[in-house]
């Protein structure tokens, strides 16, 4: 378990509170809530999707249909729960009829998964799908090419090993798609274990910003 200062908690809490009113893209008319994240605010282990979809903007909690299902069969497979680990999406509030997040969302709501990311400090980021793995790898490869991949990478002023793999909503229906996750997945407790390098000092202006593709290429391959 991470050590996170107590006044890191109480700015994550903050933070969600403060994001809860958030009008930065055209989402935030069509939503019901924003979906800031849930789970243990001192996980190692934290997961990226794409976007509420329609029971998540209902009950405020990423990762609730059957695709958290999945996922929670996933983490039982590897002696975790959703207690044990935190789940948040690139976007906080749903796009209408779960459309594609559009790159100016995505431009608009990164600084808020950044943030939640440095307040967490988890060790392993597992990015579910292409729209978190473009985002927080920086490079426009598609998840088909990536996934089980580790890469270390810096965010914020911590290092944090990235890991991609299938979103389980794809997997859901393609069974072997669901093997691979299901393979990739079972490294997770050995990459919670690594130690690793510390983060080189960043650009000041670039503290909190991974570099980024540009927004046209975080398609969906
Ligand atoms: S999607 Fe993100 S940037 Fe857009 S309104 Fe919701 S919280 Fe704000």
């Amino acid at each position: 378990m991470s050590a996170v200062p107590v006044e890191h908690l109480d700015e994550l809490q903050a933070y969600a509170e403060a994001v809860a009113g958030c009008a930065r893209c055209r989402l935030a008319q069509g939503r019901t809530q924003v979906v800031f994240g849930s789970g243990n605010p001192h996980a190692d282990l934290m997961f990226v999707g794409e976007a509420p979809g329609f029971h998540e903007d209902r009950q405020g909690v990423p990762f609730v249909g059957q695709a958290g299902r999945l996922l929670e069969k996933l983490l039982a497979g590897i002696g975790l729960s959703r207690q044990d680990v935190y789940i948040a999406n690139t976007l906080k509030c749903r796009p209408p009829g779960n459309r594609d997040p559009a790159p100016d969302e995505i431009e608009a709501c990164e600084s808020h998964l950044f943030r939640q990311i440095e307040l967490i400090e988890p060790t392993v980021v597992a990015t579910l799908g292409n729209f978190a793995t473009k985002l927080l790898s920086g490079r426009p490869l598609g998840i088909t090419r990536v996934h089980g991949q580790e890469q270390q990478t810096t965010i914020g002023s911590r290092s944090v090993l990235l890991y991609p793999l299938y979103h389980p909503a794809a997997a859901l229906y393609t069974p072997a798609m669901l093997k691979v996750l299901e393979s990739d997945f079972a490294r997770l407790p050995e990459l919670l274990g690594r130690t690793l390098e510390p983060a080189a000092a960043p650009e000041p202006e670039l503290a909190l910003v991974p570099p980024r593709p540009p927004a046209e290429q975080l398609g969906l391959f």
